[in-house]
């Protein structure tokens, strides 16, 4: 059985023009042990998606579909109860990872205040597990004294990892955490995130990020999105390999070579802007930037199609049987 099956997951934002439809009918499975990789340009809906799974606050709304996390539906637990089995089953490490811990606080204490509302009763034991987590990710235990300011961006991105993984959640959600890091940092973040597996730490992760070259070293599946949209699902390896939906192959294509890292969100290799998710055409979704777009392309909705074995994608390019 999967630890997280999502079913046709609707999410959107309300605005007072009308429903921005950030996530609109996404289905996906995180087996344990696996690293799910969620990709795509800025505003394609994949931090809607993660942080939806975490916390639902306005104008987010929940529209419909569901999120079933170890039996239980993230989508109709009582707000107390997400706040359980947050940090101890299910843990976000937010995309502006260096500025998310508390500036008045020290390390310690931020970590004692959180696992106090677990239900931890000894306070030496816990900073006695924060040191050695502190050390595993190659930080001076007295970093545990230390208030988040007295630390470079590096080591807050590192102690926010400690602090988002210290009472050994199922699920790991890595929201951009290394897109505002340079390459010898990502690689360190990375190799932390494997490690967190190998220690059995974390069971799964789900790794969202725009940069396709980078979900290579860690992913062992993507999810690509699109406007809301998945638009091609499958093992990292097969979809780098054999990319079956437009979308993606482009993304691909405006990668630069292997080892050079891509920065920027906005991909030069594909002209236009995603299309307004106020009022989205009922067709394909990337019809205004396909190159292959076709006449029914703009009124009928590909569905995800088999591609390959376990890689399905969206394109009437790939036939309708699904
Ligand atoms: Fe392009 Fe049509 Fe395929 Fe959409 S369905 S990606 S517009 S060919
Ligand atoms: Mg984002």
């Amino acid at each position: 059985m999967a630890l997280l099956d999502v079913r046709n997951l609707r999410v959107y934002y309300r605005t007072p023009v009308g429903y921005v439809r950030a996530v609109d009918g996404v289905s996906f499975e995180v087996g344990e042990g696996e690293v799910f990789g969620v990709a795509g340009e800025s505003g394609c809906g994949k931090s809607t998606l993660v942080h939806s799974l975490i916390l639902r606050k306005p104008p987010m709304e929940y529209k419909g579909g569901s999120a079933i996390f170890k039996g239980r539906d993230l989508m109709s637990l009582p707000r107390d109860e997400l706040r359980k089995i947050q940090y101890s089953e299910l843990s976000i490490i937010p995309q502006y990872a260096m500025n998310a811990l508390n500036p008045t606080k020290r390390i310690k204490d931020i970590v004692w205040d959180l696992a106090r509302e677990h239900g931890y009763a000894d306070r030496r034991e816990v900073e006695e597990l924060l040191r050695e987590r502190l050390s595993m990710v190659k930080l001076s235990p007295r970093v545990a004294d230390m208030y988040p300011v007295e630390l470079s961006g590096g080591m807050r991105q590192r102690a926010t990892m400690v602090v988002s993984t210290l009472l050994n959640p199922d699920l790991l959600i890595a929201d951009e955490i290394t897109s505002a890091l340079d390459v010898t940092t990502q690689r360190v973040v990375i190799e932390l995130l494997h490690h967190f597996m190998q220690e059995g730490i974390v069971k799964s992760i789900i790794f969202v990020t725009h940069d396709l070259a980078l979900l290579r070293q860690i992913a062992d599946r993507v999810m690509v999105m699109y406007a809301g949209k998945v638009v091609e699902i499958g093992p990292m390896e097969e979809v780098l390999e054999n990319p079956a939906h437009p979308y993606t192959q482009l993304l691909l294509n405006s990668l630069p070579r292997m080892g050079v890292h891509y920065k920027r969100e906005r991909l030069s290799g594909i002209p236009g802007y995603p299309i307004s998710l106020l009022n989205p055409p009922k067709g394909c979704r990337f019809y205004t930037r396909c190159p292959f777009a076709m006449e029914d392309c703009r009124d009928v909705e590909p569905k995800l199609v088999k591609v390959g074995r376990d890689h399905y994608a969206a394109c009437h390019l790939l036939g309708g049987e699904s």
